[in-house]
């Protein structure tokens, strides 16, 4: 496979929380393996975006998120808007997400204004979600995973947000959740998907501990970038599973 993809890395300066910058090198290396060459960009404050095939966007506190909110509106907005029309693949992570839905309210009832490109509506709650997350997947997706007798749905991840997202009826979750709080504490849903964007509060980093996710993502950005569909290689990731499997016990949700 000769393919070049190219991935950028919104904000990679300015919204560094909880390593998720590690997503970016989980989802190279898994397509390295694969044969792919991956290009990373990366657009911050006063940057331009430039169109790619993958987006990644991870968390950042209200601050930060406060002074993306103005970089992101007019052009940079009307690009990734456009590029999430066209299928583009994007994982975005806590305040990345939050911010490519409609607003995020902050706890001092600021509204810091996102890209709209999402139907999702962030309010800063009284108390801190922190902890393991475990979600079943949204079975629309199509992603499972069989390994050794199990067949893996889930994925795993660990949340840390203030902010309660709620998400209009067009955005489907990308998961229910089986331990954590999820989008809001209150209706059991995790994380959004549209087109071929997911959005999470899966940290830390969500990719690592969730190859599927990762193989889902790469698989999209080839299809996208070329018309035609891909199965992807098995490689041997049974120290990912490790890690997933161990997460989902060390849940007690054998
Ligand atoms: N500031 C946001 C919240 O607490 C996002 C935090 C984050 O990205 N970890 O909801």
């Amino acid at each position: 496979m000769d393919q070049e993809l190219i991935l950028t890395h919104l904000y990679p300066k300015t919204m560094n929380t909880y390593g998720d910058q590690g997503n970016v090198l989980v989802f190279k290396k898994r397509a390295e393996w694969r044969g792919f060459k991956i290009k990373i960009l990366t657009a911050d404050l006063d940057e331009p975006i430039k169109k790619s095939d993958f987006y990644f966007f991870g968390g950042g506190q209200d601050q930060e998120q406060s002074l993306v909110s103005k970089d992101l509106i007019g052009l940079k907005t009307e690009l990734l808007k456009a590029e999430a029309e066209n299928f583009k693949p994007m994982l975005l992570i806590c305040g990345g997400y939050q911010l490519l839905g409609e607003y995020y309210q902050t706890a001092d009832n600021k509204k810091i204004v996102g890209a709209g490109i999402l139907a999702i509506r962030t309010i800063a709650g009284p108390k801190r979600m922190i902890g393991d997350i475990v979600l079943n997947l949204n079975p629309v997706l199509g992603i499972s995973e069989q390994i050794n007798d199990k067949k893996i749905t889930t994925v795993v991840g660990f949340e840390n947000h203030s902010g309660k997202t709620y998400l209009d009826k067009n955005i489907k979750p990308l998961g229910q959740i089986v331990k954590g709080y999820g989008n809001n504490g209150e209706d059991k849903t995790e994380g959004a998907c549209y087109k071929n964007i997911i959005g999470s509060y899966g940290h830390g980093s969500l990719l690592a501990k969730n190859p599927h996710l990762a193989d889902y993502l790469i698989k999209k950005a080839f299809e996208v970038k070329t018309g035609e569909k891909i199965e992807l290689e098995n490689l041997d990731d049974s120290l990912e599973w490790q890690a997933h499997l161990s997460r989902l016990n060390y849940s007690n949700l054998k």
